[in-house]
């Protein structure tokens, strides 16, 4: 009888990782990559940062899925959406009704942008870039217009806050934060990150919330609950991203706020992992490459026979705002501690640290992000 295939779903980051990983591990058991979009590998942080230097879709995309498929040795079922788990028999089902088997199963499903709830008969026309598909539209909707309004003054809404400006948009931000980043930096730090974007053209609406959005023959009309009226080609909604949770869920399998899993990755089905930016490990849900490449690389070798619980190191996100330069490390939110901030013009180093002076998180501005490595040195793990 032929070995039933590890069988992994979803295209992204994770997906392509953990497959890649395993493979370097073992070159014989059969891997299914089923996927619901193209299944081509390309990178994602790209997406915000691609406007300025006119990278197409075409340009971003690193290979199709039939090149995958032949680099990993493996079989990829692209445009194949999963639609049930049947942990009992080991079973996935697809949209056609079709069912695959599996020896293992790995979620990598990524994560849906959450939309806000607006009144207006322009909703529909609220854009949101999670991926290729995502950002070929926006291209589309970008061609031959001018204004472009950003839902969201999050590290998404402010990378293409600064890729759309350079590229020569006029670009607005609304966010009901008072200062831009405001999850993650000082008010200090936001300020200053707020004053180089203005500094490149974007036009910051803090502090408010966007009401309604009607449609205006070619043109969006946004109504902010400060009764202000703003005009507008496209909207960019970047407000935030919830993890694919349902499949998971109708399969029995714990969810919270992403899919629950242990620190091997398991849910509570010995022969079902998640990770990535669906997965919830440990309580944390971290929707960022390192995380990503250092679950994988565990996943690979407890699929391989050497169960391995996995460690989180670090992982200081670099922000792509090249206006204004940023890294940040957010404390734990659970630690005890204060911000240490040092402004000068070209720079702001906020130390998050705790009572008896220990870096619990750190937010690096303008020149000083040449400390960020040596600085992350001496942060705690995220997860040891
Ligand atoms: C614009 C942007 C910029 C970013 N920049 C950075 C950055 O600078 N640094 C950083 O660390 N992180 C960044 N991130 C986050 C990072 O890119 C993500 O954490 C990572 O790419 C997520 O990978 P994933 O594989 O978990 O999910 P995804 O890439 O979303 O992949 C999910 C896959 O699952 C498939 N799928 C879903 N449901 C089903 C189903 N039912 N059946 C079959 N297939 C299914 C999808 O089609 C897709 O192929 C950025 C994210 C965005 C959107």
């Amino acid at each position: 009888m032929s070995r039933q295939p590890v069988v992994i779903i979803g295209s992204g980051l994770a997906g392509y990782t953990v497959a890649r990983e395993f493979r370097k591990l073992d070159a014989e058991t059969p891997i299914q990559l089923i996927s619901a979009d193209h299944g081509g590998f390309y990178s994602k942080p790209m997406l915000s940062n691609a406007l300025a230097t006119g990278k197409t879709p075409a340009s971003i995309l690193n290979a199709n899925a039939e090149k995958m498929a032949e680099q990993l040795k493996m079989t990829i079922r692209p445009h194949s959406r999963i639609t049930a788990i049947d942990p009992s028999s080991k079973t996935v089902t697809l949209q056609s009704g079709e069912k695959s088997s599996y020896s293992q199963l790995i979620l990598a499903l990524g994560a849906d942008p959450i939309r806000l709830a607006l009144e207006g008969n322009g909703t529909e026309a609220i854009l949101s870039v999670n991926d290729l598909d995502d950002y070929h539209q926006l291209c589309t909707a970008l061609k031959g217009k001018k204004d472009v309004t950003i839902l969201g003054a999050g590290l998404i809404g402010c990378e293409f806050a600064n890729d759309l400006a350079v590229a020569g948009y006029r670009v607005r931000v609304i966010d009901i934060s008072v200062q831009p980043l405001g999850r993650l930096l000082p008010e200090a730090a936001g300020a200053f990150l707020q004053r180089r974007l203005e500094a490149i053209g974007v036009v910051f609406h803090l502090g408010a919330a966007t009401q309604c959005i009607e449609r205006i023959h070619e043109s969006l009309r946004l109504t902010l609950a400060n009764s202000e009226i703003i005009q507008t080609d496209v909207v960019l909604s970047a407000i935030g991203l919830r993890p694919r949770t349902a499949l998971a869920e109708a399969a029995g399998i714990a969810v919270n706020r992403g899919i629950a899993v242990s620190r091997s990755l398991q849910t509570r089905y010995s022969d079902i992992y998640a990770l990535g930016d669906c997965a919830e490990v440990e309580g944390r849900v971290l929707p960022f490459v390192m995380p990503i490449m250092h679950a994988a690389r565990g996943l690979a070798a407890t699929l391989a026979r050497t169960p391995t619980s996995i460690k989180y190191p670090a992982m200081p996100v670099l922000v792509k705002t090249p206006a204004c330069p940023t890294v940040v490390s957010p404390p734990d939110p659970g630690k005890p501690g204060e911000w240490h901030v040092e402004e000068s013009e070209d720079s702001v180093k906020a130390l998050f640290q705790s009572a008896d002076g220990k870096l619990l998180g750190y937010a690096l501005l303008g020149t000083v992000t040449k400390e960020k490595n040596l600085l992350a040195t001496q942060l705690p793990a995220v997860m040891e």
